[in-house]
Parts: C-alpha cells; sequence; structure tokens
C-alpha cells in the first residue's frame, strides 16, 4: 500500500482499477503497409471523420471545430508531408512537426494564443493515434470502473472515455481550471492533479479522496472497507436544496416575467439581477408607475419568500431608449448612463423607485443600483428612497421598510472606494460585464481588442479579490452577476475569494449548482 497526496483536486471519492492512459504507446503502434504518406494522410481523414462523429457541447465544441480547422491548416500537412519526402517515417514527421510548430507557440506574447499550443498537440496526438491499428486503439477503452492515470491528459482523449465506467483521474499535469477538472466536476468524479504517476501499474487498485487530495495505491484490506464505508454516504450530486450543501446561493438573472418564472421552475436560490430596461424598452413611452408596480408585483410574488433583486433603470452606453432623446455622445460606455441619468432625471427615477417599494410588500425585494461611482450617488439614492417611503406613508400604501439597498461593483472607481461603499449598503453585486471592460479598457462589443477583454486578466481578478475582501470587513453580502458567475473554470477562484452568491442565467442555475457541489475551496 502506497500513500501520496497533492493539494490540487477537484472534489469527490472514487475507487478503481488504474488505466494508464497511454500517450500514444510505441507498443500500440504498428505502421502498416501503406507509404508513410498514405498512412499519414488516411489517419488525417481518420481524425476529421472522428471531430465530426463527436458529440460536444460549449467549450468542448468550440475546442474541437478549432482542431478540425487544424487537420486541414498547410502550416500542419505541408510541414509534414515535406519531411516524409525528406525521408521520415509518419509518426516521427507528425511528431517533428508537433515540437516544430507548438514551439512557434512560445514565441508569441498574447498568453491566451501562446496556450493554444496544448491544442496543436493534442491534434498530434490523435493522428499518431489513429495510425495505430484500430484494434490497437480501442484496447485502452476502459472494460470495469477505473481510474485513469495520465501523465497529462487533452479534450480529444477525454471525449473517447467512456463515462459509464470511468470514476476519477488521477494525473501529473493540470490544475483546477483545466478540461478534465471541468469535466470532472460535470459528472461528479474526484480528480487528482500534481500527481507523479510513474509508480503507478495498469490494474493496480486505487482509492482517490479528490476532497483532501489522497490517493491510496493498493489498500489493505481495513484501509478499503474504511474508504468503502465513507463511499456509501458519499453522493457525488447532493438534491438541490439540501440544506448547506452549496457553498454559496445560486441565483439567476432575469430580463422578463418568464424568465423569473423559469429561474424558480429551475430551483434558483433567488433573482440576482433583474434587468428592470426590458419594461423601458418594450415600448414607444416610458412605463408609467403602475404598469412597473404590476410587473415588479408580479416577478415579487413568483419568487415567494426568495429575495427579487430589481435592477434601477440601466441604460445609456449600448443601450439606447429612443424616446428619451438623450444627447449624442462620442464614448457612450464613459457617459451619461445608468444611475448618473437616474439621478439627474428625478420624474424618471422616483415613479421607478415608488413602483418598487409598493411591489415589496408582495415579497422580498432588494433594490440595486447600477453604475456607481462614488459615495455621494448612493447617499442621494437612499435619500430618494426615503423621501419615496414617506409619500408612501402618506398614501397609505404598503411597503417593505426594510428593503435592502446594494450597488452593482462595476467600475474601477467603486472598486477602489469599496470599503466606504461597504458601510452604505446592504449588499455588493458585481458586474464582471462591465467590470472587465472598464478594468481593461476594451469595449466589450469590440472584436478586435477581444483578446483584452479577459475576466481572468490579473488585473480584474485583483479587483474582484478587493471587492470580496471589502464586502467581507463590513460584513455584507458579495455577489457576482455577470457572465463570469457561470465560468466554471473560475468557480473554484470565485469561492476562494469569499463571494457568496452567483448569480447565471436561467438556463445554467442547475448545472452551476452542480458545479459549485463538488468544488473544494
Ligand atoms: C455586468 O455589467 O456584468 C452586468 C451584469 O450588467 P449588464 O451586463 O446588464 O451591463
Ligand atoms: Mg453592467
Amino acid at each position: 500500500m502506497e500513500r501520496l497526496s497533492t493539494h490540487i483536486s477537484t472534489g469527490g471519492l472514487a475507487r478503481g482499477t488504474a488505466l494508464l492512459y497511454p500517450d500514444a504507446p510505441a507498443e500500440s503502434f504498428s505502421e502498416s503497409s501503406e507509404s508513410p504518406l498514405e498512412t499519414f494522410r488516411s489517419a488525417l481523414s481518420a481524425s476529421s471523420r472522428e471531430i465530426e462523429g463527436t458529440v460536444a457541447e460549449g467549450t468542448l465544441s468550440e475546442i474541437l471545430s478549432a482542431h478540425l480547422e487544424m487537420l486541414s491548416d498547410p502550416l500542419l500537412t505541408e510541414t509534414v508531408e515535406a519531411d516524409i519526402r525528406k525521408g521520415m517515417g509518419a509518426r516521427e514527421a507528425v511528431e517533428a512537426a508537433s515540437e516544430e510548430i507548438s514551439s512557434m507557440f512560445d514565441a508569441i506574447d498574447d498568453e491566451y494564443l501562446r496556450s493554444r499550443k496544448d491544442d496543436v498537440r493534442d491534434v498530434c496526438r490523435r493522428i499518431i493515434r489513429n495510425m495505430a491499428s484500430p484494434a490497437a486503439a480501442s484496447s485502452s477503452d476502459p472494460e470495469q470502473d477505473v481510474i485513469v492515470v495520465a501523465a497529462e491528459l487533452f479534450p480529444s482523449d477525454t471525449v473517447r472515455m467512456d463515462f459509464s465506467r470511468v470514476r476519477g483521474f488521477v494525473l501529473e499535469k493540470g490544475s483546477v481550471t483545466s478540461h478534465v477538472a471541468i469535466l470532472a466536476r460535470g459528472y461528479g468524479i474526484p480528480a487528482l492533479f500534481g500527481i507523479p504517476v510513474g509508480n503507478i501499474h495498469d490494474g493496480d487498485r486505487l482509492l482517490v479522496d479528490g476532497n483532501s487530495g489522497e490517493l491510496i495505491i493498493n489498500p489493505d484490506a481495513g484501509t478499503e472497507s474504511h474508504f468503502s464505508e465513507k463511499l456509501t454516504s458519499f453522493s457525488p450530486f447532493p438534491e438541490a436544496g439540501e440544506e448547506g450543501e452549496c457553498p454559496v446561493k445560486v441565483y439567476a438573472n432575469a430580463g422578463s416575467i418568464a424568465e423569473v418564472r423559469k429561474a424558480m421552475e429551475n430551483g434558483a436560490d433567488g433573482v440576482g439581477l433583474f434587468r428592470s430596461e426590458f419594461l423601458y424598452m418594450k415600448g414607444n413611452a416610458l412605463p408609467t408607475e403602475d404598469v412597473q408596480y404590476e410587473t415588479y408585483a408580479e416577478a415579487a410574488r413568483l419568487c415567494g419568500e426568495k429575495p427579487l433583486t430589481i435592477r434601477t433603470l440601466d441604460i445609456g452606453g449600448d443601450k439606447a431608449l429612443p424616446y428619451l432623446e438623450l444627447p449624442r455622445e462620442d464614448n457612450p460606455f464613459l457617459g451619461f448612463r445608468a444611475i448618473r441619468i437616474s439621478l439627474a432625471r428625478p420624474e424618471l427615477f422616483r415613479p421607478q423607485i415608488r413602483a418598487i417599494l409598493r411591489s415589496s410588500a408582495h415579497g422580498r425585494i432588494r433594490i440595486l443600483l447600477p453604475m456607481i461611482t462614488r459615495v455621494e450617488e448612493v447617499l442621494k439614492a437612499k435619500e430618494i428612497i426615503s423621501l419615496c417611503m414617506k409619500e408612501l406613508d402618506g398614501e397609505h400604501l404598503p411597503y417593505d421598510p426594510e428593503v435592502e439597498i446594494g450597488v452593482m461593483v462595476e467600475t474601477p472607481a467603486s472598486v477602489l472606494i469599496a470599503e466606504e461603499l461597504a458601510k452604505e449598503v446592504d449588499f455588493f453585486s458585481v458586474g464582471t460585464n462591465d467590470l472587465t471592460q472598464y478594468v481593461m479598457v476594451a469595449d466589450r462589443g469590440n472584436s478586435s481588442v477581444a483578446s483584452y477583454y479577459d475576466v481572468t486578466d490579473p488585473a480584474v481578478m485583483r479587483a474582484l479579490s478587493i471587492i470580496a475582501n471589502a464586502a467581507a470587513k463590513e460584513h455584507i453580502p458579495v455577489g457576482i452577476c455577470g457572465e463570469a458567475a457561470s465560468d466554471a473554470a473560475l468557480q473554484p477562484d470565485l469561492l476562494r475569494m469569499g463571494f457568496t452568491s452567483l448569480s447565471v442565467p436561467c438556463s445554467m442555475v442547475s448545472q452551476t449548482r452542480r458545479n459549485l457541489m463538488t468544488i473544494k475551496i
């Protein structure tokens, strides 16, 4: 029996037989009687057919489309064929091209493009695998409960695996944000990274504890039975709604009543962002207070006890309201937007606040103020909210006097004054969509600067950490409602930073909850 441990793992427990995933092993490789050029070309076609026949979704499908393009890229095919003409064997030529092309990527400054080098290596491995006899290629398919052990795994390796048999991964390379980690979380199975795999042999008995990061090789009877007990009480996908299982609240973003309904059907803990703009955009004139009240009240009733976070009007930037005739601006994203309009035009803001307050009699409403850059804006908005409350008192209209008030943290200014803001509000919600564009100075809709628009850039990640720390210091909840919230690869980092809720598109609620439940913080 041997124990190895790592601090890089995704949660879960698994038991099975080691299956060493071969790195295009020499023993399974037999060049056929075809000429090397024919061998290469038929492996190329087989690889294309294989990818075309693979059903994949999301990021994986994007990766595979890129791989398909690479298979017909002359940079690859001509480099290999030139080497074969010089006398190299088919496999040797593909290996050489893989080295040569991937080393070109090392010289690229852009981190994202540089990381594409793994795709080149992955595509070349696939071609080499398809040069082996079909029997050899499929002999590695697992036939019993297995733990896949490999130095490194690529997407094209995992798409070929039979997940009715794979119970876990033990890998030398990779991280909790890698493709394998995301896949493992999706299947509710553990993955350990950073484990030296040289001493593990095909057929070894393995116990994998992704929660503690421990691997036990060939356990003795006592250890095995202790592990069996843990395994019996372990559930990879606890029932949605089970108290204390999910580390943070999973809210939904909604832009209409239909979406609020869907959010509730999908088991969201509430609505983390109700974009009120849709009400303003669907007509040719401002919606009246009563029209707004009816909509918000209906949404509140649908949410019942769960919070409904209504964001006050966020127009300007790329969202125009033709009937409002706002002045034309050279830089709309840096212009008259959101809270700036609301505070400058009380005839717009007050009916909305009154409508929101009135709807708070029907549920648990939270008011969210967008595009805040100064504490004074919050103080002024709170003053208007108090004023509206007094008016409603005078009119004997019911509302919740404890209604929570929060701010969107989505500008660099609000990050820098997060501690001061946290003293004035009940909660923070981070708009990573805008925050990324303002921190990175990259218009979120401009594809020529898309490489700068990266929420994982160290600058944005540091901003997120500053926000989370400021909220923790003042003991207020801090959520994320931008697209980053539904990025499974980012969620472990967001949890570690201390975010207390994630608000995701309605369709992503269950998937997000499942992912979160398997993350080890
Ligand atoms: C954001 O900026 O991240 C956000 C949630 O708001 P919107 O996308 O509506 O600007
Ligand atoms: Mg925004």
